[in-house]
Order: structure tokens, then sequence, then C-alpha cells
């Protein structure tokens, strides 16, 4: 591989495995789970793993490099899927691993927060805010893997953002060290601080470009009393908003999920996961998904709201989960979806958000985008309906395995992309609703977003990190 970055010298890299001790450092070849991505499509590299257990190892680390203008990525669980964590154009970066950084510090019900650290497991956090009967209400598929800082990094999305809000929404505090080894230390529980620029959410969303997040106070919430899990048959995209915005009149904001699924998604979920089936006799060409959490009693209004909604045809059949078992089994046909997604050979996995009022619009465009590249493509569309975010994953027409599609077919990865980014935009949307730039969406950035935007961000790096050492090609080419 090439190196657009400084090579470390031995002294540096000796240097930095003396800040970080036995055991606080992975070589190359014993790396391999850091190069790999969750969708099989890149392949990354590195010439040393640093994994620092303190704010103090990460300052250090950071102007160590800094002084040498050595590169650093930060990682937290690898589950980004844009790529932002992997060094894919040289093999020369410092990847630095925020998983041995996952203590929750403190946990303050009375002030509905908790500090954790970066390293932090998305899960972990859930369990340990239910162990003082609380919750924190973000939510997504790769939960289990996924680090709190990487979460904020990405200013991720999720299932439960059409209630409670994104990774940004749900941060009050944060520190973070910065490119030359200065920390920033802004982690008071403050629900209201108009102290000058706030530094934190310049970090939040800014994918390790800036700042390398170590810990952050987070809001929690009490756990809703009750919680209804719903899976509706229903004919068409605009029916589900149909149906959501009748069900918002009746349940107020206790709407705390909203998933599309199409029949053919399901099907691809059902044929790898064949223990995973609908709960209808009959199958309609799309589902939603509906989650409601609030007071004690909400399910009667659940059953009646959808009661009504089914004799004013907005749904063709309704199944509620009658045990947390049932419930499981409900969101295990969404959480599987990115995974049947992935083995069923998806050549590309949009993240789209438009106007929630153009998704049907917009599934149309992009879809019939799609066709134009090729008519026998096959396409999934699915996603958080209740946020405009949908992501539309496309795969090589029936029969055809991946790569001999992609053989015979040079350029129609990007062709794919291209079609629904112009569709996307088109419809007034964003081609990256939750997941971020990374490496993989720097191209379309700097194609569809305007010249003073894309100069104010080159400003801000350029003034947070001179030398252009934090993950250098993610965000910014
Ligand atoms: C099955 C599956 C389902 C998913 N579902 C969703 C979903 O519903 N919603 C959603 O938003 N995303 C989703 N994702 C994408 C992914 O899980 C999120 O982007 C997540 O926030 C990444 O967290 P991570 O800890 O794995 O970060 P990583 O993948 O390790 O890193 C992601 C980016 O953040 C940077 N970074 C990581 N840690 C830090 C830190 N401490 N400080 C500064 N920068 C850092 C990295 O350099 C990189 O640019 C899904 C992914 C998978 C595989």
């Amino acid at each position: 591989m090439n190196s657009p970055f400084n090579p470390p010298t031995t002294t540096l890299i000796e240097a930095i495995k003396t800040v970080v001790g036995d055991g606080g450092w992975k070589a190359p070849n014993d790396a391999a789970r850091y190069f790999s991505d969750p969708r099989d499509r890149f392949t990354g590299a590195a010439c040393l793993v640093a994994l620092p257990r303190t704010t103090a190892q990460v300052s250090e680390i950071l102007r160590l490099c800094s002084g040498a203008g050595a590169a650093v990525i930060p990682y937290g669980g690898g589950t980004g899927v844009v790529a932002g964590q992997l060094s894919i154009d040289s093999d020369q970066a410092v990847i630095l691993s925020l998983e041995r950084m996952n203590k929750v510090r403190s946990i303050a019900p009375e002030d509905g927060v908790m500090i954790a650290e970066a390293g932090c497991i998305l899960e972990d956090i859930h369990n340990t805010a239910q162990q003082h009967g609380m919750m924190f209400p973000l939510g997504m598929a790769s939960q289990g893997s996924c680090t709190i800082g990487g979460n904020l990094a990405t200013n991720a999305g999720g299932i439960q953002v059409v209630r409670h809000g994104n990774a940004r929404d749900l941060c009050l505090g944060i520190e973070a060290v910065l490119a030359n080894g200065d920390v920033i230390e802004d982690l008071e529980p403050l629900r209201k601080d108009n102290t000058g620029y706030n530094l934190r959410h310049l970090l939040i969303g800014s994918e390790g470009t800036l700042g390398i997040i170590t810990a952050a106070t987070l809001i929690v919430k009490p756990v809703d009393p009750e919680t209804v899990t719903a899976l509706c048959a229903i004919n068409t995209p605009a029916d589900a908003l149909r149906l959501y915005h009748r069900l918002a009149r009746s349940l107020g904001n206790s709407i705390s999920g909203l998933e599309l699924m199409s029949d053919f998604g399901i099907g691809l979920v059902s044929g790898h996961f064949p223990n995973l089936t609908l709960p209808f006799a009959n199958r309609t060409p799309w589902y939603l998904l509906v989650e409601a959490s609030g007071r004690t009693g909400l399910r009667d209004d659940v059953e009646q709201a959808l009661a009504g909604c089914m004799e004013d045809d907005l749904l063709t059949d309704a199944v509620l989960a009658e045990s947390e078992g049932q419930r499981a089994n409900l969101w295990a046909l969404r959480e599987n979806t990115p995974e049947a997604n992935r083995l069923t050979g998806a050549i590309c996995s949009s993240d789209t958000s438009v106007a929630i009022s153009k998704v049907e619009a917009f599934i149309d465009a992009a879809s019939a985008a799609v066709k134009q590249v090729h008519p026998d493509l096959r396409i999934n569309s699915y996603g958080h309906i209740g946020d405009g975010n949908i992501h539309h994953n496309v795969f090589p027409p029936e029969g055809m395995e991946k790569p001999a599609f992609i053989a015979a077919n040079p350029g129609v990865i990007d062709a794919v992309r291209n079609a629904i980014s112009e569709a996307t935009v088109q419809c007034g949307g964003s081609i990256s609703a939750e997941h971020g730039i990374g490496r993989l969406k720097t191209d379309d950035l700097q194609h569809y977003a305007s010249a003073a935007k894309m100069e104010a961000m080159r400003a801000i790096k350029r003034a947070l990190d001179p030398k252009g050492i934090l993950n250098p090609g993610a965000v910014l080419k």
C-alpha cells in the first residue's frame, strides 16, 4: 500500500507502546478484526493498534503522533458501514481503539444522566441504566458491538429516534482529546449552557476527524411502565405514513418505534433465518412495525387505535405482541434485515433521509432509477420511516451471484449508488441520514454539498487539526 502520511518511526511506535504498557497494543499481524468491514466491502490496515486505558494515555498518544505528523484513526466497535474506522488507503496509520475505556463512571437518576467512557458497548449502557430503573433510548441492530464513542462520533440514529432523537439529542456533555493532545472536559450534566461555541455538537458527528471522544454525559430516562409492539400488514408506504399520523393523533408522542419493511425483505430474512416468519396468514406488499411506550394502560389505547385504522382500510391485518418473547420475534424480523441483505449479496446499501411526506415518492424514484441501471436488479427498501430514513439495498438479478454479476457489469455498483443519490437529491433529501460520510461517501459529499459548506468544514478541520493527523481521508478528502 502507498501511504499519504508520514510513516511512523520505530521511535514513535516504541513510545506509544510505552504509554499504553504491556497488553495495551497489538501488532498488525495480530489485529485482523480491526481491518474488516461489517459488509465485507473494505479491508483496512495499520502499523499498530493502540489500546489506551485512560484519557491521559489518549492525550499522550495524540501529542506524540501530532509531533511526528503520524495518522491516528479512532476505533470503537468497528460496526460503522462507511469505512470511517478503517485505514483502507494506507498501512501506516495508528488505530486507536477505545475498547479498554469501557467504564460507566457514574449514574445519577436524580439528574437523569450517566457518565460513560467512550468504549462502553451500547448494550452494556442499556443494562446499566436498567439496573437503576432507567433507560438510555438509543437502539440499533449493532448495539451488542458498537460503542457509545462511535455512536456519538457518527451521530447514530436507530430505531427510537422518532420519539427520543438521535445520539446528539441524548448527550449533555463530552470529554475529548484534540489532535495536539489537549483535553476538553465538558461533562457537567447541564440542560442549559450557552457559554460560547458548543464544541460538543462540533465533535458529535465529526467521525473522529476533529477529536477523540473519551467519555460522555448521557441522558437517561425513567423506564416506561408499558411498551406495546404491533406488526401491521399494509399495502403501500403511503399507508404506513397515514397510519403513523392517525396513531400519533390518538397516542400522542408515545410512538417510540416505526419501521417499514417490504414483503421482499421479509422473504430474505425468512430465507436466511427460517425460524423468523411473519405472523400473518396472508402476505401484503409492506409491513409496519409500530412500538408505543408510556403509561400503564397504553395497550388498550393502541388496540383501539389500530381497530379504527383497520375500519378505515389503513391496514389489512395487525398482530400485537402478547409477551416479551413475541415482541422480540417481531423485532427480530427487522433487526436481522441488514444481515439478510449482506448474506443475499447486496451490492449497494443506501442511507437516505427525505421529508417524511416524500418517503413514497423517494422509494418510487430511487427504484425506477436503479431499474434504469439494470432492469433485473432486486431492491429491498426498508427503514426508520418515522424519521424519513429509508435504506435501499440492491441485489443482483435472481439466480446470479454477486461476484459474477459485478464482473459481468463493471461499474454497476457506482452506477447504482449514483442513481440513488440523484433520486435522493431530487427529493430534497440527504445522502447520509445516520451512517455518516466515512471514506465511502467523500466524493458524494464533495459533489452535493455547497462550496461554502465545504470551505467552512475545511476551515474547522484546519483550525482543530492543522497537521491533518486525525482520521485523514474520512469525511474530507
Ligand atoms: C447490523 C448493523 C446495524 C446498524 N444499524 C444502525 C442504525 O440503525 N442506525 C445507525 O445510525 N447506525 C447503524 N449501524 C452503523 C453503526 O453501528 C453505527 O455507525 C455506530 O454508531 C458505529 O459505532 P462503532 O462503535 O462501531 O464505531 P466504529 O465503526 O468503530 O467507528 C465509526 C466512526 O466513528 C469514529 N470513532 C469511533 N469511536 C470514536 C471515538 N471514541 N472518538 C472519535 N471518533 C470515533 C471512527 O473513526 C469512525 O469514523 C449499523 C451497523 C450494523 C453493522
